[in-house]
């Protein structure tokens, strides 16, 4: 957008009186009777530069920080003709009005937008899943179809406008006389009047119920993946159509698998001997059990990685994979034997000339560490 002050053709210190004149003979320059008729982006961008320089307060915004300090501060950016006060009826007069154009309202209006959360379990993102959740929503009326009418009754021309949904006037503006035209009281600018309205949605053409809705999951879903569901959400008034429908996704926490984008991970523990030697642990999966094979000589947070048991990759083929952390767990209770059996094997790889675990305190510890042992 240009600079308001260049848009007016004024001075950055024109008083109020200049101003009101510029955008006088600019408006009166666009009407189409005199400029023909595609001028309305121009008159709005005349008519907001004069909306904001005329008010002191938005001029002394607009000065200090620019046209983005008034954009983003709610004011001046949204021209609606509805909410413009004067400047909107004279450019409903100009041009037609941006609100409703000419002739009445439809009652019908578009349903608003649900949103609704549903928890799901780690099997149901990695595979997807089809699910059924309750959700409290409109839905068209049953009775009148959306009509709002009682049954077997229509609605009726408005006779304070004849039908045309609104009422044309001559206002006083600074442009002069325009003629404004404004909703009609009598029927709210629909033209038409319910006399019976339908008793079962008291004349909305909707009523509110719950309902239980089959759900589609894709697989690869996490925490705060909202899925769009086309003209599933609530039933507009008066026979409007559905608004849409958004899931949003809850991950439940699994008992011992972890997720990372597609890959999961999980833990196995082996006994210290299972670790040495080798072999092979079955491990439930997503997918049932699975065997793991430990091969000899595992260290602890070895990995092993199961291929394609991860989760389901997101509108793409395949899945993530599964890892496996190989926890080692040592021996705590010895019995006479298990411990002499250890002392033996200490002794045959030359393990036993290691200084016996007494309580020496960290110096002692650290004492043994630098003796270069
Ligand atoms: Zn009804
Ligand atoms: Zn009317």
């Amino acid at each position: 957008m240009s600079n308001y002050y260049e848009v007016l053709g004024v001075s950055r210190d024109a008083g109020a009186e200049e101003i009101k004149k510029a955008y006088r003979k600019k408006a009166r320059q666009l009407h189409p009777d005199v400029a023909g008729p595609g001028h309305e982006e121009e008159f709005k961008e005349v008519s907001t530069a004069y909306e904001v320089l005329s008010d002191p307060d938005k001029r002394q915004v607009y000065d200090l920080g620019g046209e983005d300090a008034l954009r983003g501060g709610g004011f001046g950016g949204g021209f609606a003709g509805a909410d413009f006060g004067d400047l909107g009826g004279i450019f409903q007069s100009f041009f037609g009005g941006a609100a409703g154009g000419r002739g009445p309202a439809s009652r019908a209006r578009r349903g608003q937008d649900a949103l609704v959360a549903v928890e799901v379990e780690l099997a149901d993102v990695a595979f997807g899943a089809t699910r059924t959740v309750p959700v409290d929503t409109y839905v068209t009326c049953t009775t009148c179809g959306g009509s709002c009418c009682a049954p077997g009754t229509d609605p009726v021309t408005c006779s304070q406008c004849n039908g045309q949904g609104s009422i044309q006037r001559m206002t006083r503006t600074l442009l002069g006389q325009v003629m404004t035209s404004s909703p009609c009281p009598g029927c709210q600018g629909y033209g038409t009047v319910i006399v019976t309205p339908c008793k079962d949605c008291s004349g909305e053409g909707r009523t509110h119920r719950r309902q239980e809705l089959e759900v589609s999951i894709p697989a690869g879903v996490s925490t705060g993946t909202r899925i769009r569901m086309s003209g599933r959400g609530e039933a507009g008034p008066a026979g409007g159509p559905n608004g849409d429908l958004y899931l949003e996704i809850h991950e439940k926490p699994h008992d011992f698998l972890e997720r990372e984008g597609d890959d999961l991970y999980t833990e196995l523990r082996v006994p210290m001997t299972a670790a040495a030697l080798g072999a092979t642990f079955p491990l439930q999966t997503l997918d049932g059990e699975r065997q793991v094979t430990v091969r000899p000589g595992s260290q602890p947070n070895d990995e092993v990685v199961l291929d394609g048991l991860g989760v389901g990759r997101l509108r793409r083929k395949g899945r993530g994979d599964l890892h496996v952390s190989i926890v080692v767990e040592t021996p705590t209770r010895l019995d006479d034997r298990q411990r002499q059996l250890l002392k033996e094997l200490a002794a045959l790889r030359g393990e036993d000339d290691v200084a016996p675990a007494k309580d020496e305190g960290v110096m002692g510890k650290l004492k043994e560490r630098f003796s270069g042992r």
